[in-house]
């Protein structure tokens, strides 16, 4: 089982980083995580070989900011003449129909067809708890965002926590996993990070301080902790100190580059 980072900053795709996106490969299937700018790594090694080596393939979405859906667009390209599934949390979860959350972003005039016109794409819900898809266990749960999002947990490989708050439940959410994949939007004070980006402190209160992230990871007993979802305001030599600052809370927190690709030990099954 391989996962790779296909998109690792949040809000901005940058020349380095694009927008959330994950890709697992598990037995003949691939899981893709959100359907951030990333996915149009799809088209390129090594993501044009992980399409093609599938048989089966499912994309799972957090939420609908425009950040983690825009590659919804991409699909009849990406994908032609594949099926696809698509799971989106049910309404219970987040209060929005799951089938007008999809549809009214892929209509005329803002995509050339509408949902219902594609070729080849089902969707499909996850509900709070476990689901047994593609031969895992994914387990979902609410968070706090502007928006409700929900986080995923795969096994005991990965939870992929992202636009939320810091949440002390998702220590628990994520209990003993090998990677937490954790959103880390700044380090230090929101204030001076603010004043060093440049943004105004509104765009980085309502996200997580490295530091926070790291505590989660720590209070989860997580093999790993990998910060995402980076704030495009800032350079690579920031996401080092932010490394470094997590670091001083948890020695296994890593800033990762896009790219980035891990195999699961799989030994203990
Ligand atoms: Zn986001
Ligand atoms: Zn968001």
């Amino acid at each position: 089982m391989r996962l790779t980072l296909l998109g690792t900053q949040g809000w901005i795709p940058t020349g380095r980083r694009e927008t959330t996106c994950l890709a697992l490969e598990s037995a003949g299937r691939l899981l893709i995580f959100d359907a951030g700018t990333g996915l149009r790594r799809m088209l390129e090694p090594p993501g044009s070989s992980m399409l093609a080596a599938a048989r089966e393939l499912h994309l799972f979405l957090t939420h609908y900011h425009l950040d983690h859906v825009c590659g919804l667009a991409y699909l009849p390209g990406i994908f032609a003449g594949r099926k696809l599934t698509v799971h989106v949390p049910e309404m219970g979860l987040n209060g929005v129909d799951p089938e007008r959350g999809i549809a009214e972003l892929i209509r005329n005039p803002y995509n050339p067809r509408a949902w219902g016109e594609l070729p080849d794409v089902e969707l499909a819900t996850v509900h709070a708890g476990v689901n047994e898809v593609a031969g895992h266990a994914i387990r979902v749960r609410a968070q706090q965002h502007p928006d409700i999002t929900v986080g995923y947990r795969v096994d005991d490989d990965f939870a992929f926590v992202t636009d939320t708050l810091a949440d002390p439940e998702t220590a628990v959410f994520a209990k003993a996993v090998a990677v937490l994949l954790h959103e880390a939007w700044y380090y230090g004070s929101a204030d001076a990070a603010a004043a060093r980006s440049g943004l105004p402190a509104a765009t980085i209160a309502p996200h997580v301080a490295a530091e926070r992230a790291a505590a989660l990871a720590a209070a989860a007993g997580a093999g790993e902790l990998w910060l995402i979802h980076l704030n495009p305001f800032f350079t690579e030599a920031y996401y080092t100190e932010m490394e470094q600052a997590a670091q001083t809370v948890f020695c296994g927190a890593a800033v990762r580059p896009d790219l980035y690709q891990h195999v699961f030990d799989r030994a203990a099954d």
